[in-house]
């Protein structure tokens, strides 16, 4: 018998998640007890569920500072190695919880570095997190994997040590890098010669790219840095057209960008949050998914976007009629896009996806 979608059934479902910012998935209480351990003052609220719903509010009003400001309060309490290890368990704990198998999550070394800690020392406090969380984890009957993709900001001039990091690290947990934070005005070429390096050294990134500007952003990311995945890459709708009869045209990167599968990382919530997308009905993922691009789902920020994967994927269902074998499609073009060695990709897809979506569908 096909187990009906259902937000709960949802939950039990082999879950695969690319595109995750540690400082935008801390627990609200979390964020209180770290605050009143270091007589951090400026949160907005006292209480977890009027702190969750400041969160959100904040990341939906349109303000791109207030969207800023939510940060600034995660950031400013991740900055001591137990705060960070700490931080890191629970996305764990949280991800496995939420049914997710294989997680990559990301975060910038040189956002936490105001106080005490060097950049390697914020790294291995992720690392420890993560180790601590999926042990916990397991001990409860929840595997998932967690891998860290580092992030540099591309405002800022430390990519290429950012870089150099992610490959010193790449066989402890770290499986990738990605550049982040506004995109008009800091082309991803600004970063040209950390992608180079990380091309010459044989190691994975993704861009974030596609979310608040368009095309060339894409085109930039794809053709001169030489991005695996894409962050979100939305705006690749911008050049699919429509013809008279309904049919959609697609333009050369367009193509480009599905012909060679290269990974979309998209996360409606946050996407209608950011004004990527007016709503989840009309967020291109519909269309992309129907011309059968790489598209993943993901989460981006859980805390700022008040959202789960299964919450995600329980919203795509509803909207667009998705049943399991959608969401296996989903689940499947994730792991096939993650930063693990090929041999380990195939083994959760065989051994730990199939089986768990075969036994719903
Ligand atoms: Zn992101």
């Amino acid at each position: 018998m096909v187990t009906p979608l259902r937000q709960d059934t949802i939950r039990t479902a082999p879950k695969v998640l690319l595109h995750d910012h540690l400082d935008g998935g801390v627990r609200p209480a979390t964020l209180l007890d770290l605050a009143a351990e270091t007589g951090y003052q400026a949160l907005p609220a006292s209480d977890p569920d009027a702190l969750a719903g400041w969160f959100t509010a904040a990341a939906s009003s349109g303000s791109l500072e207030r969207y800023l400001e939510t940060f600034a309060h995660t950031v400013a309490l991740m900055q001591d190695r137990d705060a960070i290890v700490r931080v890191a368990a629970e996305c764990a704990e949280d991800l496995a919880d939420d049914g997710v198998v294989y997680a990559e999550v990301r975060f910038a070394p040189e956002l936490h570095v105001e106080q005490e800690l060097s950049l390697p020392e914020v790294i291995e406090a992720v690392l420890e997190g993560f180790a601590q969380g999926t042990a916990s984890a397991a001990s409860r009957g929840r595997a998932v994997v967690m891998r860290a993709l580092l992030t540099a900001m591309r405002h800022a001039a430390r990519s290429t040590e950012i870089a150099e990091l992610a490959v010193r690290y790449r066989d402890r947990g770290v499986a990738g890098f990605d550049i982040a934070g506004a995109e008009a005005g800091f082309p991803p070429t600004r970063h040209l010669d950390a992608f180079e390096y990380l091309r010459r050294e044989n190691a994975h990134f993704t861009i974030h790219a596609g979310e608040g500007f368009g095309l060339p952003s894409i085109w930039e990311a794809i053709q001169w840095c030489g991005a695996d995945r894409l962050g979100h890459g939305v705006r690749i709708v911008d050049d699919i057209a429509v013809d008279d009869s309904g049919t959609p045209v697609l333009g050369r990167l367009a193509r480009y960008v599905r012909d060679r599968r290269i990974p979309l990382e998209m996360a409606p919530t946050s996407n209608v949050q950011t004004g990527a997308a007016l709503s989840i009905a009309d967020h291109p993922i519909g269309l992309l998914t129907r011309l059968r691009f790489r598209v993943t789902v993901n989460t981006d920020n859980r805390l700022m976007s008040g959202c789960t994967m299964t919450s995600e994927m329980t919203a795509l269902a509803e909207t667009f009629g998705y049943g399991w074998a959608d969401l296996q499609w989903f689940t499947i073009n994730a792991m096939k896009s993650a930063f693990l060695p090929f041999d380990e990709r195939l083994a959760i897809i065989e051994k730990v996806i199939k089986p768990g979506y075969a036994a719903l569908a």
